[in-house]
């Protein structure tokens, strides 16, 4: 690795300028006066929300809890429009939040690492970036979220197309006029499904190409009033308790009853109360769910009835319905009229699992049923889901790069930590909740946790912590135990698993054992003096 002569130096680099990376910049810089840099490959802040801009997207955690909670002042002053988010908003809390905290001079924007390298002899990262400077820090701190690496497909003849085609991941910032065009949207996540509805009353004709079949609940979303506002920031306190204290970090807790042990009459009821509630709640109506395939199948069969209910076609009902998984062992999707857009006299659905792909061509996808011209193609294929973008890094340890250490799938300590790259912290890494919870509160409590044990570093005088192999072994088997106790793993397409991407591991990777034990455990490591990690 090539360095500049004259590095930066700084006690901390942070990379990623989402909620993650503002977060510890503020606690690190302002609250504990180290000289800290983010380093941050879009021109302004935002993460996530920089880059995914599609038709439709939204938050689907709602406003109130989507944000941060370490400020009773931002609390209060901020004003959420609608129940769920769009880019726009979010980008410009983002934004208060930067000028709020006065964070901006200390973002180094327009700039990518390229490679870090730990130098033994004087415990630092060496960071090098695509623009030739360089950096020399202590600490080593990723927030490059989970969701950042674009999964494009490698379908024959992409590169024959002489339409456009775009990744939701990588929207274009000034948006896509898609307006009188014949549009093809492949993949039906959560991100597929929040713009079918927007993308069909945009583009003359649209086409979705549909994989794996997929549940979807009412989003529900809806302006809110000064009234419902205010009696949000009356509430506040309590809602972050609860959001801080809980298995999801939502601001409601998991109904403690379980399906099975619920008459089939009243077990109805509750599922229609909470599809008429709509959102991610509808996947803590009962305690089962998650755990028991019987349980499960109650959830299941009342979505599919619904969907059955709306669309008007029955063959692409059956499509529609025919899913192969339990419900919410993948990430539950909510949607604003995704399955009535199938009712639209310019939408048409597209079952690959009859009619596969078999090659793009210049003017649209060959299925082996047929020929679909389109002048579009709207990837909406997920990522490389919560390696790709640390893998790119080319993060090299004490004596292995990090792809080598990850060749059978991620491995760490807490999800914060890799045996034998001392002083590097991971926020929302594999192996922590992250992804299965409101990711804003995760964050919150990894970014305190990680200034925490900066902190101890500090104090106790030493320049170097790292996890040793056995408590890593200990965690991953851990993160293995909780998962394999649920359904989540039983979902083999899963990009949870990584299977979404070929070739890659297949590791189940978020820790399925709920926020509140994954606090306890990180708390419980701190209280214990740093438990399974080894200062220097
Ligand atoms: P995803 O869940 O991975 O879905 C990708 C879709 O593309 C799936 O339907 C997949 O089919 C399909 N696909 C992939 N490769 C394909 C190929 N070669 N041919 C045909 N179909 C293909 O990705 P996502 O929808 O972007 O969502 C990823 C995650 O981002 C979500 O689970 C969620 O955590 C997050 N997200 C959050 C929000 C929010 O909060 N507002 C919104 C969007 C996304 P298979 O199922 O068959 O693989």
């Amino acid at each position: 690795m090539s360095q500049s002569a004259n590095p930066i130096e700084l006690d901390a680099l942070i990379v990623g300028a989402g909620f993650s990376g503002l977060y510890q910049l503020h606690m690190l810089r302002n609250l504990r006066g180290l000289s800290v840099r983010v380093v941050e490959a879009g021109d302004s802040v935002g993460g996530t929300w920089y880059w995914n801009r599609y038709p439709g997207a939204r938050c689907d955690s709602e406003s109130h809890a989507y944000c941060y909670t370490f400020s009773p002042e931002l609390t209060e002053e901020w004003d959420w429009s609608e129940r769920y988010p769009g880019p726009e908003e979010i980008l410009r809390y983002l934004n208060h939040v930067a000028d709020r905290f006065e964070l901006r001079p200390w973002l180094d924007l327009n700039r990518t690492v390229q490679s870090a390298r730990f130098d033994e002899t004087g415990h630092r990262w060496l960071v090098n970036c695509d623009d030739g400077n360089c950096y020399s820090a202590r600490f080593l701190i990723t927030a490059v979220g989970c969701l950042s690496t674009a999964n494009i497909p490698a379908i024959e003849g992409l590169g024959d197309f002489s339409g456009r085609w775009y990744h939701t991941g990588q929207w274009p910032r000034n948006g896509v006029d898609l307006s009188g065009y014949r549009v093809a949207q492949v993949g039906t996540g959560s991100t597929g499904i929040q713009a079918a509805p927007v993308i069909a009353e945009a583009a003359a004709h649209l086409t979705v190409f549909q994989r794996t079949a997929n549940y979807s609940v009412p989003a529900r979303n809806c302006a809110l009033t000064d009234e419902v506002r205010q009696q949000q920031k009356a509430d506040a306190a309590v809602i972050q308790q609860v959001m801080h204290s809980n298995t999801n970090g939502h601001p409601w807790t998991i109904n403690p009853q379980n399906a099975l042990d619920t008459a089939a009459d009243e077990r109805h009821t509750i599922y229609e109360q909470s599809w008429a509630t709509g959102g991610l709640k509808f996947r803590s109506v009962f305690a089962d769910l998650l755990i028991d395939s019987k349980a499960n199948d109650t959830a299941a069969t009342f979505i599919r009835n619904k969907i059955r209910e709306v669309v008007k076609d029955p063959t692409t009902a059956d499509s529609l319905s025919n899913i192969d998984h339990p419900y919410g062992a993948k990430r539950p999707p909510i949607d604003t009229n995704y399955f009535e857009t199938f009712n639209r006299d310019n939408v048409e659905l597209v079952d690959l699992k009859k009619t596969p792909i078999v090659r793009i061509d210049s003017n649209g996808i060959q299925t082996s049923a047929g020929h679909h011209a389109v002048d579009i193609i709207v990837f909406a294929t997920g990522f490389d889901a919560m390696t790709g973008s640390l893998l790119r890094m080319d993060i090299q340890g004490r004596q292995q790069t990090l792809a080598d250490a990850w060749a059978a799938g991620p491995a760490n300590y807490l999800g914060l930590q890799v045996a034998g790259f001392p002083n590097l912290f991971t926020i929302t890494g594999p192996g922590s909740p992250s992804v299965l919870s409101n990711m804003p509160v995760s964050i919150e409590q990894h970014v305190e946790w990680i200034t925490e044990c900066i902190d101890y570093v500090l104090e106790t005088g030493n320049t170097c912590i790292e996890c040793t192999d056995e408590a890593m072994a200990g965690w991953v088997q851990h993160v293995n135990d909780v998962a394999n106790a649920t359904l989540l793993p039983t979902v083999k397409h899963s990009w949870y698993l990584g299977a979404n991407v070929p070739g890659k591991p297949q590791v189940f990777m978020p820790y399925a054992g709920g926020l509140d034990r994954y606090r306890q455990a990180c708390n419980e490591v701190a209280e214990n003096d740093y438990e399974g990690f080894t200062l220097s």
